[in-house]
């Protein structure tokens, strides 16, 4: 489970000043708590904002199944005064990734328990003016390709990278910080991860 971002460096600043870094820590940790309650064994990385060289992620995540790196979302800088257009959550998938078939399955079942948790996929990154043309890899599941990025890329185990929600519009800033949404994105992204490593022998 590796929390996107670190201290010095911490991602997106939500509508009202908060770093994403704090948003990806606590959504990350309650993500933990959901596994181990199911009997995995997780592995933190980046929980205390000291990860500032992005290849030790994957390097300490050496054995693990699958990487989940948590993130919160933003929108592209022009389009910012309009950011409370924008909402939801979106996965990322590379397929330069060795293992890319299974990062999709484990991306696609992760959408799915959100869709059934009531959340609703972004979709804006698809788009070529109001996101960055980001192929969908699996469209009902807001599942896309991404395929330079860095973590899930350089992973040498299947890798998702999630978007919960996007922190610069003001009213899912609100729903983010809520502890009962968190909590209920974090089941599902764990039920997500439970079902695709399920289907691993
Ligand atoms: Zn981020």
């Amino acid at each position: 489970m590796d929390v996107g971002h670190y201290a010095a460096e911490p991602g997106v600043i939500s509508a009202s000043g908060r770093p994403e870094f704090e948003y990806n820590r606590d959504l990350a940790l309650e993500v933990k708590a959901e596994l181990e309650r199911a009997g995995l064994q997780v592995r933190m990385i980046g929980e205390r904002g000291d990860y500032a060289v992005l290849h030790h992620r994957t390097r300490d995540a050496q054995g693990a199944k699958l990487l989940v790196s948590i993130h919160h979302d933003s929108v592209k800088e022009r389009l910012l005064p309009e950011a409370d257009r924008f909402s939801g959550f979106s996965l990322f998938v590379s397929k330069f990734n060795p293992k890319a078939g299974q990062s999709l399955a484990c991306a696609s079942a992760i959408g799915a328990q959100l869709r059934g948790a009531g959340f609703t996929p972004s979709r804006y990154h698809a788009d070529p003016v109001l996101g960055e043309s980001r192929p969908f890899a699996d469209e009902p599941n807001g599942v896309h390709y991404y395929d330079n990025l860095a973590v899930a890329r350089s992973a040498p185990m299947a890798a998702v990278l999630v978007e919960a929600g996007v922190i610069v519009n003001r009213e899912e800033e609100r729903r983010m910080l809520d502890p009962e949404v968190r909590r209920r994105i974090a089941a599902a992204v764990a039920g997500g991860v439970r079902a695709c490593l399920g289907k691993e022998p």
